[in-house]
């Protein structure tokens, strides 16, 4: 099977085994893990940080992000397609008791407009906005990237209106992989992040949250309330190590995403915005063709490639370690057969 529904699929390394199996460890909920303490280490510098906290998921380093910014009832402005209210289950309601205020457009070229309009003073009648969440890439975007310049200005506004800035940046080494930049360019412009090590980078599991010395120290004790203190870890960071040795070949799953996409858009009646393919995302529209998505993902899986959909005429294909230059020929032979023979 090619698998192109996410850089989730991919498997760990042979280096990644072998680290794991040697890997020294302790309790690291007594904060006695070796390999967790270098990974939060390593990581923080990397990140541009103070200090970084080991999550289980990126959904926790999210929602423990949520709660460590919020008090219950404060409003928290993030884009209207943002994973954090798409995908992450209605979590910051169970969880932190917020109030979403899910706004268009924040994540594309006008996010400070965009801010002006969604932001709200100081009234008896309204919420206390605390926090501005972006997301950077931009997976409903189709992997977009927010450009440096563009976090900047966001940030600025926000931080003029007294609001902390928490970044989603699950696949940000994507975007500073595509920008060709260290990615401290991206991180100095938000108070927290979460990096995910088990997407492009290979990892079998685990995320990172970063940010101040004081808030990672709150959020240790919110992982722990939700269950994500985990004992003999450094396992698991270990092959996170090796994780964050895997940024250097993002660009290559970047090249073949926009060999898909272009091979993707010459077929008759599929539809895709090339300019938006900046990184590992490719999302292709099919509504010109008579299929709907879900008919064409079903169709491509019985020919042993996989994709998702991503709306009612939507299909997400996304580029990884674990397919190559041939399985991309090969699913773009499948898209065509499929689509110009019906
Ligand atoms: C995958 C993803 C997450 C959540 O990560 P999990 O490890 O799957 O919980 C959060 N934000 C974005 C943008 C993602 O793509």
């Amino acid at each position: 099977m090619i698998d192109l529904r996410s850089d989730t699929v991919t498997q760990p390394t042979l280096e990644m085994r072998d680290a794991m199996v040697s890997a020294e460890v302790g309790d690291d909920v007594y904060g006695e893990d070796p390999t967790v303490n270098k990974l939060e280490k390593t990581a923080a510098e990397i990140i541009g940080k103070e200090e970084t906290l080991f999550m289980p998921s990126g959904t926790m380093g999210n929602q423990v992000a949520l709660l460590a910014h919020t008090e219950r009832g404060d409003e928290v402005i993030l884009d209207a397609e943002s994973h954090i209210i798409y995908y992450e289950v209605g979590a910051p309601a169970m969880l932190a008791g917020i109030q979403l205020r899910p706004v268009s457009g924040l994540l594309g070229r006008n996010a400070t407009d965009i801010l002006r309009q969604a932001y709200r003073p100081t009234d008896i009648h309204f919420p206390n906005s605390r926090l501005l969440c972006l997301e950077n890439t931009f997976n409903r975007g189709g992997g977009t990237v927010m450009t440096s310049a563009e976090m900047k200005d966001v940030y600025e506004l926000a931080h003029e209106y007294g609001l902390s800035v928490h970044l989603d940046g699950a696949r940000i080494f994507n975007a500073s992989t595509a920008a060709r930049c260290d990615v401290k360019e991206f991180t100095q412009y938000c108070d927290s992040v979460m990096f995910s090590l088990s997407k492009g980078l290979g990892a079998p599991v685990g995320s990172m949250l970063a940010g101040s010395k004081k808030f990672i120290e709150k959020a240790r004790k919110y992982r722990k309330a939700l269950g994500g203190g985990m004992r003999q870890a450094g396992i698991l960071a270990a092959a996170g190590l090796e994780a964050l040795n895997m940024v250097d070949r993002l660009a290559e799953d970047h090249a073949n995403a926009m060999r898909l996409a272009e091979g993707l858009a010459q077929i008759n009646g599929l539809d895709v915005e090339l300019h938006r393919v900046q990184t590992n995302i490719v999302l292709v529209d099919v509504s010109s063709t008579d299929m709907n998505a879900s008919e064409l993902v079903n169709e491509m899986k019985k020919r042993g490639v996989s994709a998702v959909t991503f709306g009612p005429q939507l299909v997400r294909f996304v580029t990884h370690k674990d397919v190559d230059g041939q399985d991309i020929e090969q699913a773009i032979k499948v898209a065509k057969l499929i689509v110009e023979n019906i």
